[in-house]
């Protein structure tokens, strides 16, 4: 009878560890992918308003700052905006920004009305500055030449999906990815307005650490990047799975270690401008602070899309760290008790921001979790639409017990 009373009370217990750390991570998500962070990108001050909002809860988890108060690793980099809403008529009928189309991320500013050809109708010497050509992904005839034009302006590509991203430079011909479905049949008439500006960005990693109790001066490291895509004109792009997900990961097992140090100190690094080409974890490689050198990095994990895992995980670089990829499988459990069903095992990647680090000579994997959550890169990765299952708190677990592992 006692021993009953123990493993309910126990799993009792247990069930409640889960519950409440998932509330966390779900409170994180909603908070960090809400409007008043404007998508954590380039309008509205948006990244800088997630750094501080990390840097507040590293203070109130008790991860400390290596620098005297200082949380905050400044860089600076271009990156294309939107900073005022985009207009686009087809024929007279407004199409939805966000819905039925994205401007590509490299988008000049442009304003016209242009006639619709298809791409394969048009030889390059024929090619008009009023003309707009439509490129469908379905049919193979792109002209490569026609292009490269320099007299090309316009660009239509019809979709199956709308993805977005960031871009670091303006290119001069501008594109427009729009949903296949959105476009009508036999357009004659496009009419565009874009305001776009190439801007010098300065944006700050969110840098902290909880000390170990026994090998105080090596690390293991644990990463995320919180910048997503921002807001093009008035359309936000809340990036609830990428990456809110991840930094509620990283900040809910800050707060686990904070009340259970391990042997080894534990830094945390929150990445800005990953989407727009892992930039702050390239410049954190180049020069990182004396106080975290990378040779004093024992292992790191980096946390991108967290938000499932019905499917299991995917580790980048598995192949690359057999040892330790043992160590995660050790921690998944016995057969009849295990936290993930399915790992995948991948070799190296340049997909996030662990990449730089293990090219530079730090061992790392990089985990993501696999199920049935689509939205990526567009307006509908919400907090709304990520709610998070059982697997967030097994995924939490398993990261747990491996970090105690290593
Ligand atoms: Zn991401």
């Amino acid at each position: 009878m006692r021993s009953i009373l123990f493993v309910l009370v126990f799993h009792g217990l247990l069930a409640n560890l889960q519950s409440q750390n998932r509330a966390f991570a779900q409170k994180t998500i909603d908070t960090l992918s809400s409007s008043y962070f404007s998508g954590r990108g380039y309008v509205n001050d948006g990244d800088y308003m997630a750094a501080r909002f990390i840097q507040k809860s590293y203070i109130t988890l008790g991860v400390r700052a290596f620098k005297n108060n200082d949380y905050f690793y400044p860089l600076t980099f271009y990156v294309n905006t939107f900073p005022k809403a985009c207009r686009l008529k087809i024929d007279g009928k407004t199409l939805v920004p966000g819905t039925d189309y994205i401007l590509g991320p490299a988008c000049p500013s442009l304003k016209k009305t242009f006639s619709v050809h298809p791409s394969q109708s048009i030889s390059p010497e024929k090619l008009k500055p009023n003309m707009a050509l439509l490129f469908d992904t379905s049919h193979k005839s792109y002209s490569l030449e026609i292009e490269k034009s320099s007299k090309l302006a316009l660009k239509i590509n019809l979709q199956k999906k709308l993805t977005w991203n960031v871009a670091t430079h303006q290119d001069k011909c501008a594109s427009l990815d729009i949903l296949k479905t959105s476009w009508p049949a036999n357009a004659k008439k496009i009419s565009v307005t874009i305001k776009s500006s190439l801007v010098e960005h300065y944006a700050n990693n969110v840098i902290g650490y909880i000390e170990g109790t026994t090998i105080k001066d090596t690390f293991i490291v644990l990463t995320a990047h919180y910048d997503h895509l921002g807001m093009m004109g008035k359309t936000i792009f809340p990036g609830a799975n990428d990456n809110a997900s991840g930094v509620a990961m990283m900040l809910d097992l800050a707060a686990y270690f904070s009340k259970n140090p391990c042997k080894y100190s534990i830094a945390f690094m929150a990445f800005a401008g990953e989407e727009a080409g892992l930039i702050g974890s390239k410049q954190y490689t180049d020069n990182p602070w004396d106080e975290l050198p990378l040779e004093k990095m024992k292992f790191l994990i980096n946390l991108d899309l967290m938000g499932s895992g019905e499917k299991g995980m995917a580790v980048v670089n598995a192949t690359l760290f057999p040892d330790y990829f043992n160590k995660l499988q050790q921690a998944n459990g016995a057969q009849d008790k295990k936290y993930l069903p399915a790992f995948k095992s991948r070799g190296k990647s340049a997909n996030s921001d662990h990449y730089w680090f293990v090219e530079r000579g730090v061992k790392g994997f990089f985990f993501y979790l696999m199920g049935n959550y689509s939205h990526y890169h567009d307006i509908n990765d919400t907090s709304k639409n990520l709610i998070l299952s059982e697997y967030y708190a097994k995924s939490f677990l398993l990261i747990r017990d491996f970090i105690l592992l290593i």
